[in-house]
């Protein structure tokens, strides 16, 4: 069953965070941030694809902020229980061997974390997830730490929104991961189809 119930006390905490984190996270730009346009027009390639805001749009939108400041410990943020995301520039400082991380990447990133928030729950992921995980990672569910799954199905789905897309040249993980891609993306119509179907339902 779908809805978007926030609790009180997770909005709250939502809320708390997001002051905290205009207080003590952001920084002067360190590099121009992802603007309307350019997020308008990643949604528009995950929408074609996707039909995503049926799920994650559903029943409340999600909010996107664009924000004239980087971060210091992250390059964007995601609030799932009140469904938005601020989007800020990105800190190279943060770069992993130079390589600084494309922001329609990393936007693409934080809306599967608003996905697996309607899927399962924030901090877990779908039981379908494991056995794609270890078919298309070749690795093995016990080998991953509970913390890191909810990433791992953020970066799982960046890779299914970008294969075959403009933005697949913005994906770090992409050639890696090449032979899985197909598998992983079948997932995610799979489902994100369920997921819709489950809505209409209602
Ligand atoms: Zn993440």
């Amino acid at each position: 069953m779908f809805c978007l119930i926030v609790d009180r006390l997770d909005f709250t905490k939502n809320i708390e965070m997001l002051i905290e984190f205009f207080d003590s996270q952001l920084i002067e730009p360190q590099a121009p941030t992802l603007d309307k346009q350019g997020i308008e027009e990643t949604l528009k390639i995950i929408e074609d694809k996707f039909d995503l805001s049926k799920v994650v749009s559903n029943p409340v939108p999600v909010f996107i902020f664009p924000l004239n400041y980087s971060q210091r410990n992250v390059n964007m943020h995601n609030w799932p229980y009140i469904n938005s995301i601020t989007c800020t520039a990105i800190n190279p400082a943060l770069a992993e061997e130079n390589e600084l991380p494309d922001d329609q990447y990393i936007l693409t990133h934080e809306l599967g974390h608003l996905l697996v928030a309607k899927l399962s729950d924030y901090n877990t992921v779908p039981e379908s997830f494991y056995p794609i995980f270890e078919k298309g990672f070749h690795n093995k569910r016990e080998n991953v730490e509970a913390e890191y799954w909810p990433e791992l199905f953020a970066d799982t789905f960046s890779m299914a929104a970008a294969y075959n897309t403009e933005l697949a040249n913005t994906n770090p993980f992409m050639q890696k991961l090449f032979p899985s891609l197909s598998l992983f993306e079948q997932y995610f119509y799979n489902i994100i189809d369920e997921a819709k179907s489950d809505k209409i339902s209602l």
